[in-house]
């Protein structure tokens, strides 16, 4: 079974389904917050609480969970669903890392406790999480992590340092890989701990990027004391939560509907700035063929997912096929983004690299001026092919699946 294009008009199993979706994204999702997302400005904790709290409140917080933690307890399909109906609408995303990340890892690895502590309120959105993985030294190469927890009576008392740690500047809580011991091959001797931020001895300092939006910091842990009942899983196999994490969540359903947005926002923008007229210029020429391009690649980024989604769900999906999508959704946003811009022109670019070298602070957000939003998303859009496993980590594992190099 297929999921028919929003356009499309064959009845299908999902109609209602997506009838149900469209009509609750069209009348619960405030104005306000859809011209966030519509005019590509950076959506902040508390706008992505209010859409959590109307997710929640309908049934829907968790499209991923089973209905026993409070989850939807949607097929794949309906996820996708989801995903691009809202999309569709400009709603916002959901904040992923807790309901993505580790809210799935509890399910599994927690003790009632745990579950019962956590699960609750990333599902109403209320605690925000942080994953505290990469270190200097340590990014693809995860394994080789150096900050150490030592056991202390019912503590573990954390040393070290992390880096990237998207949101840590406003997160409550953050899940982070520590070394418990040195002994054995280097995966062995890690564990997942969940740090509560206000902690004592942690230390978060903002990283500046090109962007000009605050997504990442560096966080110092200096005699951090955290209960030994955080510990996830058991000690020494946190590499196994890791490798879990990675697994359930590495096809995410959400890329590409908000890649298709893009498309077709891009595409309004050409038309507003002249192209697609009854005599576009040879460079609008040249722009509307690098669109047509990039909206082709974008349907074929869809049709490849539709089968990754038919493959998860009858348990087939290779790995390669997920970094694929990966390693293409990131190069196509890039490519859509770069041609937004090539649209705004360069007085515009140039514009936002003054202001950002004459102040060297936060660039103030214009609601009014999407052009402007568009080209702080080109410069966060850098990090696409970096954040979540780069470019060559995805074609590595691209080529141990083809060639079983
Ligand atoms: C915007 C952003 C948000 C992030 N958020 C988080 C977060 O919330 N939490 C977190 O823990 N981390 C986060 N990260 C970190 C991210 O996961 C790492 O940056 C990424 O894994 C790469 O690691 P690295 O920066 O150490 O680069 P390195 O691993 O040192 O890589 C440097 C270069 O070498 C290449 N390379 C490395 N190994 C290989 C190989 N085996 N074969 C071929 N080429 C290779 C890489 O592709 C890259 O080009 C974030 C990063 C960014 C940019």
């Amino acid at each position: 079974m297929t999921i028919p294009h929003p356009s499309s008009h064959t009845l299908d199993p999902y109609d209602a389904f997506r009838e149900e979706l469209r009509q609750f994204a069209e009348s619960e999702c405030p104005p306000a917050l859809k011209e966030v997302v519509r005019t590509n400005q950076k959506v902040t904790r508390n706008e992505y609480r209010i859409w959590q709290e109307k997710l929640f409140a309908r049934g829907w917080g968790a499209p991923n969970w089973p209905v026993e933690y409070g989850g939807t307890g949607w097929d794949l399909q309906q996820r996708y669903l989801f995903e691009e109906v809202t999309a569709q609408a400009d709603c916002p995303p959901q904040y992923h890392h807790g309901l993505g990340h580790i809210g799935p890892v509890i399910m599994h690895f927690g003790t009632p406790e745990q579950k019962a502590r956590f699960l609750p309120r990333i599902l109403d959105g209320s605690e925000w999480w942080c994953q505290g993985y990469s270190e200097p030294g340590a990014g693809s190469d995860l394994a080789s992590l150096k900050t150490a927890a030592v056991r202390d009576g019912d503590h573990y008392v954390i040393n070290g340092q992390k880096i990237w740690t998207s949101h840590a500047q406003e997160a409550d809580m953050m899940y982070t890989l520590v070394r418990t011991s040195n002994e054995g091959r280097k995966q062995a001797g890690i564990s997942l701990l969940l740090v509560p931020m206000d902690t004592p001895g942690i230390e978060v300092r903002p990283i500046p990027t090109i962007d000009h939006w605050h997504h990442v910091n560096e966080v110092f842990l200096n005699d951090v004391r955290v209960p030994c009942a955080n510990l996830l899983g058991v000690e020494g196999e946190g590499w196994k939560c890791a490798k879990f994490l990675l697994d359930r969540e590495r096809l995410s359903p959400a890329t590409v509907p908000r890649l298709a947005r893009l498309a077709e926002q891009v595409g309004e923008l050409l038309r507003a700035r002249g192209a697609g007229g009854s005599a576009p210029s040879a460079s609008q020429h040249v722009l509307l063929e690098r669109l047509y391009l990039a909206q082709a690649g974008v349907a074929g980024a869809r049709e490849m997912l539709l089968s990754a989604i038919q493959e998860e769900m009858q348990g087939t999906l290779a790995a390669s096929k997920s970094s694929a999508l990966k390693l293409y959704c990131s190069d196509l946003s890039q490519q859509l983004i770069g041609i937004a811009l090539d649209i705004a022109g360069p007085e515009y670019a140039a514009r936002l690299v003054d202001t950002v070298a004459a102040t060297g602070q936060e660039v103030a957000s214009d609601a009014d001026d999407s052009l402007r939003q568009l080209i702080h998303t080109y410069l966060f859009y850098r990090s696409r092919t970096i954040a979540g496993g780069t470019s060559e980590v995805q074609k590595n594992v691209i080529a141990r699946d083809l060639f079983g190099a």
